[in-house]
């Protein structure tokens, strides 16, 4: 197992809300990860992690990785480990917001599909475990680690969750046949069932960020206070469809031809926005 609690999480909420990472909170299975372009966090994914935490849910990333656990050199193990840990660094980086993560690394029964150990980890008292000096969350240079040595005086024990006020999100859920495009697994949709929480595909979760294009990654990782986006697109393309997705973004305005009528009020809408410091998205045909 791989264990990351940092400081300040929702320790003491009683409301969980639980994360699988891959092709869930991130659109691409492990394998197809390239270091030489963007995360690609699924649409949505940050406003929403980033309302919750604020909600006071403590938020937690349950993931499989038995690739770690198959390998036998040291070399190979260590590699595993370090491609496994920089991708969920670089996620909490734009995320921003702290977050708890396990990482059952082998067949064992912390995996999700075999057993419920990976929760049975997190009622732990998590002052047990190393974290991260930084108040900060999204620290990538805090280590993933199974330490059970020094505590924290940030860290404070954990509450027990209620369950009725628990859910996990994943894309494990038993969908289609695998070999026909289906689910590789219901290893998420199990690991649910099994803790008696809620569950949700990510599909259910993030439905206008995953109905508005599969490829498009979170505008908020292209950074800066004022930014202007102009969506272009043949009609019923999907424009103001993946416009909605950023609605209730905090650092976001919406432009909509549609909603203000004309060009000018769509400029003095943009220019209103980056007056206040605001990015700008403008959907206008
Ligand atoms: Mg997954």
């Amino acid at each position: 197992m791989l264990i990351k609690r940092p400081v300040n999480c929702n320790y003491t909420s009683t409301k969980v809300a639980a994360f699988d990472f891959d092709s869930c909170l991130v659109m691409d299975a492990t394998f197809t990860w390239n270091s030489n372009r963007p995360i690609p966090i699924r649409p949505g994914v940050i406003s929403k992690l980033r309302q919750l935490h604020n909600e006071k849910y403590r938020l937690v990333i349950f993931t499989n990785e038995k690739t770690i656990g198959n390998r036998t050199k040291l070399g190979p193990i260590e590699n595993a480990i370090a491609k496994k840990t920089s991708r969920l660094d670089e996620f909490l980086r734009w995320l921003e917001c702290p977050m708890e993560i396990f990482v059952a690394t082998a067949d064992d029964q912390y995996r999700k599909g075999n057993g419920v150990g990976m929760w049975q980890l997190l009622l732990e008292d998590c002052t047990k475990y190393h974290a991260p000096s930084s108040s900060s969350s999204s620290s990538s240079s805090s280590s993933s680690s199974s330490s059970s040595s020094s505590s924290s005086s940030a860290l404070v024990t954990n509450v027990a969750p209620n369950l009725s006020e628990c859910f996990f999100v994943g894309d494990a859920a038993g969908r289609g046949v695998p070999k026909a495009g289906g689910d590789h697994s219901d290893s998420d949709l199990v690991f649910a069932q099994s803790v008696n929480m809620a569950f949700y595909t990510e599909t259910n979760y993030f439905p206008l960020a995953s109905s508005a294009g599969a490829s498009v990654f979170d505008l908020q990782r292209l950074g800066g206070k004022h930014m202007v986006v102009v969506l272009c697109g043949r009609p019923g393309s999907g424009k103001t469809l993946f416009a909605e997705a950023f609605r209730h973004q905090d650092e976001w305005d919406i432009v909509s031809q549609d909603e203000l009528g004309t060009r000018p009020k769509c400029e003095e809408a943009v220019r209103e926005a980056l007056g206040a410091g605001r990015n700008c998205l403008v959907d206008r045909a």
